[in-house]
Order: C-alpha cells, then structure tokens, then sequence
C-alpha cells in the first residue's frame, strides 16, 4: 500500500494539488493535522481531503478554527488568520475538523500533529523531546507534523540520530523506532518554498520525502484578496 503523507496544509489548496498529483499513484492520504489557518482555502481543501477519504489528526490551528483552543498562544497574524478562517468555514468544514482525533493508530504508525506524547503543542526539533517520545510510543514509528520541517529521529540502541531528508530521500524502515516528518504542505519553514510531503510504502517497508513546486503566486494572491495579513502571504515566497 502507498499512503501519501501531508502535514500543515494550511488552507493551500495549490500546494495540496500540486502534492497530492506529484505523488501519483497512492492508496490512501494520511493528514496529519492544521489543514486550515494561515492560508485562503479551507473550505477547498477540506472538501478534497474529505472527497479523497483521508484520515488523519487535528492540529492546533483546526482546533482554533472550530472554537476548541483558545488563540492566546498564537501570534498576531496567525491569531488574525485563525479568526478569518473561524468566520467563513462552512458548516460540513467545521464538522469535518470537529470529528478529527488527537492521535491515531495505523498499524505500526501513530499519528500525531505535535508529538505522541503532546499532539496539539510539542515542537520536536531537539534530541531531548525526541528521545522523550520515542521511549513512550506505543508503536514502531510515528508521524509527526507542527514544526513545518522535514525530520527523522531515529533511536538505535540507546542513542538518538536525526537525519533531515531532502527531495528524493528514501528511508528504509526496520526494528529501529522513528518519528517521521513530512515537512508542511502549505507553509514550508526550511528556506525552501516548495511544498514537502513524504509517500509511504508500506509492502518496500519505505518512506520517501519529495519537494513539490507549486503556484506560490496564486495562493498569494487568494489570501491578499481576502485580506489575510502581509507577512503570511510573503513568508510563501521564501519558505520561512
Ligand atoms: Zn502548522
């Protein structure tokens, strides 16, 4: 089975497109949480990964979106994204987003936005919170999202290694224990623009992370004409 992974679309119905058509063939989507906020589309992209079937998490941005985290902790523009989002998503968006879980278990995957052990807020960037959930996952590997950057920690015999996989890389999956992260879909934060995703072998027992080119231009130009403010629409530019 090949399962197209995508994590923090954030409402980029071009990016997911483009993603979801470079990744071509697949058996599955698994999300893995923020979908909407910071970007114009929620709607659209919400229905497409309704429509294709889905499953995946909530991340802190959908639940924002819904009413069920409250936006004290975000940032200006992304508190400012999050209530525009709020006061236009349509009733079937909102129900989607309500019935996503914090976690999932697919098999030998968990799914989680943040991190198995804090799936709405951790930030796992750093050996230390890494090591922390590798021991405490209830599966083999786990896919995780949030920090909008494509990572692997991988734990062999005691140790913690983290490789950081570019267009094309393919990591063999074995007895070691992994969190997997695809990079974001919608909003890509490593200086690279282009959209990043990871496609899940499950029969080869491998992951590859791909780097997708997209219209960055219409997607800026959609949230200039809803008004989303400034500095999201230009951070697309520059993958920051
Ligand atoms: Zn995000």
């Amino acid at each position: 089975m090949r399962i197209a992974v995508v994590s923090d679309i954030h409402a980029n119905l071009a990016a997911l497109e483009a993603v979801l058509a470079a990744l071509q063939p697949f058996d599955a989507i698994w999300q893995l949480g923020d979908n909407v906020g910071y970007g114009p589309q929620p709607d659209e992209v919400v229905t497409r990964l309704r429509e294709s079937g889905a499953t995946g998490v909530r991340g802190n941005h959908d639940a924002a979106a819904i009413g069920e985290l409250a936006t004290a902790s975000f940032n200006l523009d992304a508190r400012a994204a999050v209530l525009w989002t709020a006061g236009i998503i349509s009733p079937e968006t909102r129900a989607w987003l309500e019935a996503l879980p914090e976690t999932l278990t697919e098999g030998a995957f968990t799914l989680a936005h943040g991190s198995p052990r804090d799936p709405t807020w951790e930030y796992v960037l750093t050996i230390p919170a890494a090591r922390a959930n590798l021991a405490m996952m209830s599966t083999q590997h786990a896919f995780i999202g949030h920090t909008h950057v494509p990572l692997v920690f991988r734990e062999d015999d005691g140790l913690v290694e983290t490789l950081a996989p570019s267009d094309g890389t393919i990591l063999r999956l074995d007895e070691r224990h992994t969190l997997l992260n695809p990079g974001s879909v919608g909003q890509p934060r490593d200086g690279d623009p282009r959209a990043s995703a990871a496609l899940l072998d499950t029969d080869a027992g491998n992951v590859e992370w791909r780097r997708v080119a997209y219209d960055i231009a219409t997607t800026q130009a959609r949230m200039r004409a809803v008004g989303l403010p400034r500095r999201l629409v230009d951070r697309l530019g520059h993958g920051q």
